[in-house]
């Protein structure tokens, strides 16, 4: 069933969005577009960036006349697949350039090539990329290259140092003065990119799509259970236990962080009113790690990373998040639930600011006292567990399609731009 985009708020930069709910096909018909040859590739390659973007895809889905291609890149194939199959995509384009134990050079520059052929292809008007992977670094300069339009879902975030996020810290930058429209999830973000000399015309506050893919999934699953049905063992196992959901996966953490995470996991465990259910990410980092010195315990459920209905159904039933996830970072706000972010810093400061994130650090015992706070300290407990929406109304999509399709009516890319087939731009040696 076509998702119909409706567009509820304000957007506060660059045009006015009409706060009317209108489908986004209606304000195209009022600009005067007929959408007769406007094409967007849109393009990722892990699971988050599919998580975020699934709005999106169903949201422009629904513009008649536009056409929209997907291209995945598959940078995390499986976890990836795990979206896509629950979102009911298939990409058009799929170029599985996922490698055992690939490093980042040889990642970015296969990328690189594969998305630069893709777009001689396919020869978009307008590429779609979101957040700071690899994939999104890569689509946008590949897209420059080509002198194609670029918009950045998710723009705007920052932690102010360049190895912590590492390297997506500096992905996103990249992406910044490349791109035609930013799309920032909130005024924090938007501001980060003005300080940076981004346009402020083509600077949008959206909110972000985590929010629309979080309320979209929880109906589903709250229409048909059978749907997050795998955790009913964990669920009955657990009950009556205060149960912390942990996620780890983080590069930063990798070696004597995961570590330390891992003997405060045991730590926690080992309460009788505690359980932790750990759906662990399938880097060897992390697996290797937890088998070694986590083990097997009977009040820790170490799972298979779970596919999204899975994971918003465990979200909902943690009384604590411990997480060192960006997207995480984002939906526990939303549910009220607090969550312990095992970073130094953030990119993402508004659910700190909102009250229910705290920064933690990695250290063992520091992990174990925040967490051991919240359980036994019932004040400090609900002061945290405040459901917010700093990042978003869950009308993300909606609003950036309308951005998007706004833009392409207005017909705003670049007149300086040789066409983008190959034997133009693609020559880069002669330039
Ligand atoms: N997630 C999931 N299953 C899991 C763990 C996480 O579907 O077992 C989702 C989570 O809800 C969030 C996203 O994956 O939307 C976060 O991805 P990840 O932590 O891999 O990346 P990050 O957000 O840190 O870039």
């Amino acid at each position: 069933m076509p998702y119909l985009p409706v567009v509820t708020g304000p957007c506060k930069s660059g045009r006015p969005i009409d706060e009317t709910s209108q489908p986004v096909s209606a304000s195209l018909n009022a600009l005067g577009y007929k959408g007769s040859m406007s094409k967007i590739l849109i393009i990722f390659g892990t699971r988050p960036e599919a998580i975020k973007l699934f709005p999106v895809i169903r949201a422009l889905a629904g513009v008649p006349g536009l056409t929209v291609r997907t291209c995945v890149t598959a940078q995390h194939r499986g976890l990836l697949d795990q979206v896509l199959a629950i979102a009911d995509l298939a990409p058009d384009i799929d170029l599985d350039l996922m490698e055992p134990g690939q490093t980042l050079d040889r990642l970015t520059a296969r990328l690189l090539t594969g998305l630069g052929d893709v777009m001689d292809a396919e020869r978009p008007d307008l590429v779609i990329v979101q957040g700071d992977t690899a994939t999104a670094m890569t689509g946008a300069l590949a897209a420059y290259y080509r002198k194609v339009p670029v918009a950045h879902v998710e723009a705007g975030l920052r932690s102010g140092d360049i190895y912590h996020p590492w390297p997506e810290e500096v992905n996103r930058r990249i992406v910044a003065p490349i791109a035609a429209l930013h799309l920032a999830p909130t005024e924090t973000s938007a501001e980060a990119l003005r300080r940076e000399t981004i346009a402020a015309d083509t600077i949008h506050v959206t909110g972000n799509t985590v929010i629309d893919a979080l309320h979209w999934t929880s109906a589903k699953v709250a229409e048909d259970p059978a749907l997050a049905a795998g955790l009913d063992s964990i669920a009955a196992r657990f009950a009556g236990k205060r149960i912390v959901l942990v996620t780890t996966h983080r590069r930063e953490n990798f070696g004597d962080g995961m570590a330390a995470i891992a003997r405060a996991i045991g730590r926690i465990a080992a309460r009788d009113d505690v359980a932790v259910v750990f759906p662990v990410h399938p880097n060897p980092n992390v697996v290797s790690v937890m088998d070694t010195i986590l083990g097997d315990r009977g009040n820790v459920a170490r799972i298979a990373p779970l596919d999204y209905p899975h994971f918003v159904r465990a979200l909902g039933m943690a009384d604590i998040v411990l997480t060192d996830s960006g997207g995480v970072q984002e939906e526990a706000p939303a549910l009220g639930k607090p969550v312990l972010v095992m970073r130094e810093t953030t990119e993402r400061p508004e659910g700190v600011a909102a009250g229910t994130a705290r920064l933690i650090g990695t250290g063992e015992d520091r992990i174990v006292a925040e967490i051991f706070a919240l359980l036994d300290d019932e004040a400090a407990y609900s002061a945290m567990a405040r459901a917010h929406n700093p990042f978003g109304d869950g009308h993300a999509a909606a609003r950036i399609a309308a951005i998007v399709t706004d833009f392409l009516a207005a017909g705003t890319t670049p007149e300086a731009a040789p066409s983008n087939s190959t034997g133009t731009a693609a020559h880069a040696d002669r330039d």
